[in-house]
């Protein structure tokens, strides 16, 4: 362990410069609650980065010519309009860890035959715009074997991945990792109001985030509440935080006893904020004040699909925690749970480890309660639903910018989104939000001072092990050509063996195996049959290999149905179990603890021993 640098100032935080646009918001639609997870990560959204002007955000504007561009040629646009949206509904949520080319994608790279039908063209990543993003974002297009352009491309890419917002440059087709209007959506002021139209409608379901009032246009509201509580209750001793709108990192955020307390004084108008009732009772381990920051992706808006990664990162204050008293409250390192600004405190403890110092994996302070007898499950799902009722609360506005950027039927490309969920959990475990980023960071690297004054960024393990989960999970359930290498490739059955052919082809086998035995209790192949009849395939399905190597690539092929069975069930809840393998094979080589996990149990609580109930001996 190495602790950090000390003194220093905390690094000004940067404002996004788009102001909050009110629009007409459409009625929230009803989802099921259905989340499981899994996944991945979660960072921290220590530096937001600023989003462009609106200026430069027409679509159509000539994209600025890049290394690896042939100058003056226009993207073409898509063959066809997107198609017209679909009913709003939600999916369960779920992201497998599998190690690069297991699994999910075809296993052999021998040049074989086999490898023929199950290479399709790499998924194409444009990255010459991830800015802070792109060392993770470049591991995880190395893991997956996808290919990059760093540079961007003449011709479309499948994904574009964007460092800021959607408004970099001018894209018809394709998918782009950014929704036009999320940055304004989770403003501070704009979140707040958000929450609250939801607060009045469904008060016991939106508990989970604090009273706030928007200044400066409520301070009188704010004060005429916060004295009638008083006269109501003159025990009542609550403590403020005031927060400036668009602020990050921490920056001008101050704590409050009293309205009058609220620096008024020419600020306010030029720089509005959200007051909000402070969270006196956080829940402390190792009497330190932390946070969790989990990523979200928003899979798609209509119809509504949420991810969860499963593991996330929880940032720790440095100096330990005392209920707020007028003593304390400019206590930065004791009350603001920031990255940005522990990080200058000379208490923060760097680690090698995922599970100690001033910043740690979720799952590991999960576990770590879980030894304690907390009921982590329950913590776990409240996050869930948490996490979905607050997109919820933003999903009609986010619809009403998507249709004004991308109408329907003019070409233009889909969105999806990592989102950065900062939770605050209290003392009785029940989370909090405190905010929502829209470009939380994905750096895998912190900063470290050698020698007075000389800094130099190393890699950051948590931070890695955390943010290339999210990137490449995210990137594979964004993946294009899924559907299509899963049509080609995935399928026993083909032009010269129909099903019919191989149902034809069990009972043969079945029937004559079962003549020859003498016990015939069980119903169904035995195993000799199964054998013979699995041999028979294989050479069916791949010609010219010698039989050993035909049999291989069969069980991989079912290797793979069974897997994508299995995440079909964990997805649609019907499983209790994730990650079996097939007969023999109990654990995938080099596959991580999170792809063993149960669906809607917490990250630390995988459980390899669970066996599936499917049938041995199933050929499809
Ligand atoms: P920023 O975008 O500047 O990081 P946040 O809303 O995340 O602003 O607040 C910064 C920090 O202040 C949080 O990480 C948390 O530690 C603390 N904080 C924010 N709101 C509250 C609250 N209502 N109660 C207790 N602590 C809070």
């Amino acid at each position: 362990m190495r602790r950090g640098s000390s003194g220093g100032e905390p690094a000004a935080g940067r404002e996004a410069d788009v102001g909050a646009v009110a629009r007409a918001a459409a009625p929230a639609e009803r989802v099921g609650v259905d989340a499981g997870v899994d996944a991945g990560a979660a960072g921290e959204p220590e530096r937001e980065a600023p989003e462009e002007p609106r200026a430069e955000r027409a679509r159509g504007r000539p994209r600025v010519a890049e290394e690896g561009d042939a100058p003056g040629v226009p993207r073409p646009p898509p063959p066809a309009p997107r198609a017209q949206p679909q009913p709003a509904r939600a999916r369960g949520l779920r992201l497998h860890r599998e190690p690069p080319g297991k699994g999910r994608g075809c296993r052999r790279s021998s040049g074989s035959p086999a490898d023929e039908v199950c290479s399709p063209r790499p998924v194409t990543v444009d990255s010459s715009k991830a800015r802070t993003s792109l060392d993770a974002l470049k591991i995880s297009i190395r893991q997956l074997r996808w290919k990059e352009f760093p540079f961007g491309r003449r011709l479309p890419c499948d994904i574009y991945w964007h460092g800021v917002s959607f408004h970099d440059n001018d894209i018809f087709s394709g998918q782009v990792n950014k929704f036009p209007g999320m940055t304004e959506m989770v403003r501070k002021i704009t979140l707040s109001r958000a929450v609250r139209i939801m607060q009045n409608l469904f008060p016991e379901e939106y508990n989970f985030y604090p009273r706030s009032w928007i200044l400066p246009d409520e301070f009188q509201l704010f004060v005429a509440q916060v004295r009638m509580v008083k006269d109501g209750d003159p025990s009542w001793k609550p403590t403020f935080i005031v927060k400036p709108d668009g602020g990050c990192q921490g920056d001008g955020i101050y704590l409050i006893k009293d309205p009058s307390d609220i620096r008024l004084a020419g600020t306010l108008q030029s720089r509005p904020a959200v007051v909000q009732e402070y969270i006196c009772k956080p829940l402390l381990i190792d009497k330190l004040k932390f946070d969790i920051r989990l990523y979200v992706l928003l899979k798609s808006l209509d119809p509504l699909e949420i991810y969860i990664a499963k593991d996330g990162l929880s940032r720790f204050c440095t100096e330990p925690y005392q209920e707020p008293s007028p003593k304390n409250l400019h206590h930065v390192f004791m009350h603001l749970t920031n990255y940005s600004l522990n990080i200058h405190s000379g208490n923060f403890v760097h680690s090698d480890s995922t599970s100690t110092g001033s910043k740690r994996t979720f799952s590991s302070i999960l576990c770590r309660l879980s030894s304690k007898g907390v009921d982590i499950k329950k913590v776990w799902s409240d996050i869930i639903s948490l996490v979905i009722k607050t997109v919820i609360a933003l999903t009609p506005e986010l619809k009403v910018f998507y249709q004004s950027d991308i109408p329907a039927g003019r070409p233009g490309p889909t969105c999806f989104q990592i989102l950065g969920f900062d939770i605050l959990l209290m003392k009785n475990l029940k989370p909090i939000l405190l905010e929502v980023n829209a470009n939380p960071s994905m750096r895998i690297e912190h900063e470290q001072e050698l020698s007075p004054g000389v800094f130099e960024n190393v890699p950051s393990l948590v931070d890695e092990e955390v943010k290339v989960a999210v990137i490449r999970d995210t990137l594979r359930l964004m993946d294009p050509l899924k559907n299509k290498r899963e049509k080609q490739n995935c399928k026993l059955s083909s032009s010269s063996l129909s099903m019919a052919a191989v149902d034809i082809l069990y009972i043969d086998i079945t029937r004559r195996w079962n003549s020859m035995t003498l016990d015939q209790r069980d119903s169904g192949m035995c195993l000799q049959a199964f054998v013979e009849a699995f041999f028979y395939l294989a050479q069916r399905k791949f010609k010219m290999l010698p039989l050993h190597e035909q049999v291989a690539s069969l069980i991989d092929l079912c290797e793979y149905h069974l897997s994508l069975l299995d995440e079909r069930r964990l997805v649609c809840g019907r499983s209790s179990t994730a990650g079996v393998r097939p007969p023999g094979r109990s654990t995938p080589q080099g596959a991580t603890p999170s792809a063993q996990q149960v669906e809607g149990h917490p990250p630390c609580c995988t459980n390899s021993a669970h066996k599936s109930s499917r049938p041995r001996h199933a050929l499809s």
